[in-house]
């Protein structure tokens, strides 16, 4: 058994190496001529590669029966597509009424073959005239052929001209090898060159970072399945390794416990669980003794432990085999480290198609220098969440989890908007050079005092925008003047179901708490659109952005706005501080009349119940709608502030997808068109004496802020990473100046003004 696992992983090696005299098929060809002795020959076995969903490639096959072969080869097929639902061994008993199958006298025992854990990427179909007993060296075998059956192995495979079909399959084969070919032909990058190379994207928030590459999602590949030395010092690798997990496991826990939700806390106490649980183990230690390595072995056992969880029927146990994968992951991670010490994982680069926000919580976010994204747009959550944790991101980076791999230096660079993969030396020099100067700089610019003033003495008040409780500590490291808009729903996001009044009322007050006496406005939930809650049951709806979310889920489910307004009442009556509720999306004064009746009730409930309630109280609305401005002396009336949402105003003033990479960037902020409606908002609030900010991304670009603050808007909110540069250009404007050349361009024909705004700056040295 031994010899045929030692002949599999030289065959891969040598695949891995692309020798190009060896011919991996004849030897695939021979290796399933051993498997066959290990059932004595009375078996007849095919293997197949599975490509696209209706695309099966037959790869070789050991066929000694009297069959006819095609039929076993269709047969064969057919199991294939039934594994490919079930996604664990199957038998088929031929005999026992599946009429699909056309050899009438026999079983077929189909082995699924994976990549990563759950990709089923091909299958040997074993078939016998008699019941057999498929022992568990047969498993590790097809869990073997799992490792050549990555993209690059099997192109070299079926580029061999000696593949040993047998005749009638021969027309098949060709034709789905070229069907493969062409798919890999356009799926291959053309910007990867041999070591080093660059890819170009968008940036989406921050500067420059240098780390080391981890692809999300995706662990390392592993170099060694077969271990040749003594399986005692392999089980010793694999302890080491969880040990290690553990003590990650527990420092983060101690380190971050209030930064992490609930939820973070239980699913890391469930890794801690199994790092301990005796049945896994023993899994471990018996695929350690086969002869596999300790990476071969977690990854083994993952996949035989996917296999069963697929069997259960029980939804919710069904899941928890994501736990069992992430642990799994870890422990690749650190047994990667034992070998490779250089390549740390302080310094995390995380590589994804897409990452959600619960997705960049499974990292410590300390540890995390830079995110590159295949998708993304400066308005995105992730986008949003990374800005204010000093994160740069970098997105819209196509092919970059395919051609990066775990590891790898990388270079991130904001600025230009391009990363460099395993960059060379001298830029690796510069880079680090270019880093030491950005940290001095926002060494500076963190001593600036907050009281920001213009050249003309107009006071202006700078505050941050956040979403999750690690992000509020920046509040003081940047100096803002406090929290303009707190998104609560992107730490919802972060939770697996809905969270209870306890919950929320413990997060608002560390967040009161952290902030000290700076104010913060929470904004109740704004779901639906492109942010939905794993836990609420939403209708699919054909134009989300158009549709249920918002204040309108949270007055047509008072209950959830009643919740969300309870906890927060509680937590700034216990924190003593003024509470700011802030309304999203609101579309008519009717809307705001219905959510203060919501909050007088919960307010009327909770004194009557005998609490205290907060010192003050100030409800506030979003202006994202354009239907509001025609609305907006009624709106002064019944608010006590109003922040400018400029990124769903942009969205649905010029009817252009906010999220959608065709309109990114199509319209501009700093239009005649834009300009006039922020001027007249700003106009109004004023004349009706109501405080208006402007929360939305483009507070945080210095020329349109300075345009902003030109109209009349003296309170912007923005990335707290951003601060600096708007104090810069604050510092450095005479806004009086700016307002009468406006009065001039906005009357304008232009599609944006922004070249003409640029020069202006430029001419008057406003640092933007
Ligand atoms: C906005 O729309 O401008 C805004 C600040 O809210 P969000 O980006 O969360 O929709
Ligand atoms: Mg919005």
């Amino acid at each position: 058994m031994f010899d045929i696992l030692l002949k599999i992983e030289n065959l891969r090696k040598k695949c891995d190496k692309n020798t190009k005299k060896y011919s991996q098929a004849a030897s695939f060809y021979e290796i399933l001529m051993e498997i066959s002795k290990l059932f004595n020959g009375k078996i007849d076995i095919i293997c197949n590669f599975i490509g696209e969903d209706k695309k099966i490639l037959y790869i070789a096959s050991y066929i000694k029966s009297n069959l006819q072969k095609q039929i076993l080869i269709d047969d064969s097929y057919k199991a294939t597509e039934l594994l490919k639902i079930k996604k664990y061994p199957i038998t088929i008993d031929s005999r026992l009424g599946d009429v699909s199958l056309k050899n009438k006298n026999g079983y077929y025992f189909a082995l699924p073959v994976m990549t990563n854990g759950e990709n089923l990427s091909g299958s040997l179909v074993i078939y016998s005239k008699e019941k057999l007993e498929i022992k568990d060296s047969i498993k590790i075998i097809a869990f073997l052929f799992g490792s050549f059956f990555n993209q690059d192995n099997i192109e070299k495979i079926i580029s061999k001209k000696n593949i040993p079909p047998p005749t009638p399959a021969k027309k098949q084969l060709k034709n789905n090898i070229s069907l493969y070919r062409k798919e890999v032909k356009s799926n291959s990058s053309p910007i990867r060159s041999q070591s080093s190379f660059h890819i170009a994207g968008v940036s989406l928030g921050g500067t420059i970072a240098i780390g080391n590459a981890h692809i999300h999602g995706k662990p390392s590949k592993i170099e060694r399945y077969i271990n040749n030395d003594s399986t005692t010092q392999e089980q010793e690798r694999l302890d080491k390794a969880k040990l290690k997990a553990e003590q990650n496991i527990k420092n983060t826990i101690d380190k971050y416990k209030s930064y992490l939700s609930q939820d973070a806390v239980e699913c890391l106490n469930t890794h801690l669980l199994l790092l301990k649980d005796k049945i896994w183990q023993e899994q471990l230690k018996q695929a350690i003794d086969t002869g596999l390595t300790a990476e071969a072995a977690t990854e083994y056992t993952k996949q035989q432990n996917y296999m069963n969880f697929q069997q259960i029927e029980d939804e919710y146990i069904k899941a928890r085999f994501a736990d069992i994968k992430d642990i799994s992951d870890k422990l690749h991670i650190y047994l990667n480290k034992q070998k490779n010490s250089n390549k740390s994982d302080d310094d995390i680069v995380i590589i994804a198609d897409d990452l959600g926000i619960s997705g960049l919580m499974e990292y410590d976010i300390s540890k995390v220098k830079a995110i590159i994204l295949e998708t993304g747009n400066i308005s995105s959550h992730i986008a949003i969440v990374a800005s204010g944790a000093e994160i740069p991101i970098l997105g819209q980076c196509d092919g970059a989890s395919k051609n990066i791999k775990t590891g790898s230096k990388v270079i991130v660079d904001c600025d230009q908007a391009v990363a460099f993969i395993c960059p060379k030396a001298h830029t690796i020099r510069l880079y680090e050079r270019k880093l030491q100067q950005i940290k001095a700089k926002i060494a500076v610019g963190k001593k600036i005092s907050s009281n920001i003033v213009t050249k003309d003495k107009i006071k202006i008040n700078l505050q941050m925008n956040a979403g999750i409780l690690s992000e509020v500590p920046l509040i003081h490291n940047f100096g803002a003047d406090g929290i303009g808009l707190f998104r609560t729903e992107l730490t919802f996001m972060g939770w697996t179901k809905y969270p209870t009044v306890k919950k929320q009322t413990e997060l608002y007050k560390k967040i009161l708490n952290m902030a000290k006496d700076k104010p913060v406005i929470f904004r109740t939930l704004d779901i639906g659109g492109d942010k939905p809650l794993p836990y609420f049951d939403a209708p699919e709806e054909e134009n989300p952005a158009l549709g249920w979310r918002a204040i309108r889920i949270g007055i047509d489910r008072p209950a959830v706005l009643r919740t969300q307004l309870t906890a927060m009442l509680k937590a700034a009556s216990q924190a003593n501080s003024t509470l700011y509720v802030m309304i999203p999306l609101v579309s008519e004064v009717a809307e705001i009349m219905h959510v203060r009746k919501i909050l007088h009730m919960t307010t009327q409930r909770l004194e009557k119940a005998g609490n205290r309630l907060p010192p003050d109280i100030k409800l506030g609305v979003m202006l994202e709608v354009p239907s509001l401005i025609w609305q907006l002396e009624e709106v002064c009336r019944n608010v006590d502030f109003i922040s400018v949402g400029t990124n769903d105003l942009m969205q649905y003033m010029f009817a252009a997808d906010r999220g959608s990479l065709q309109m990114h960037s199509r319209y501009d902020i700093v239009s005649p068109p834009m300009l006039r409606a922020l001027k007249y908002i700003v106009n109004i609030c004023n004349k009706q004496k109501t405080p208006v900010s402007i929360c939305g991304e483009a507070a945080s670009d210095p020329i349109s802020a300075m345009v902003f603050i030109a109209l009349g808007y003296k309170t912007l909110s923005m990335p707290a990473t951003k601060i600096n540069n708007i104090k810069n250009m604050c510092n450095s404007l005479n806004s009086k100046i700016l307002n009468s050349y406006l009065a001039k361009v906005m009357q304008s024909d232009e599609h944006s003004l922004r070249k003409k705004l640029r020069a202006f700056a430029k001419d008057r040295d406003i640092i933007i």
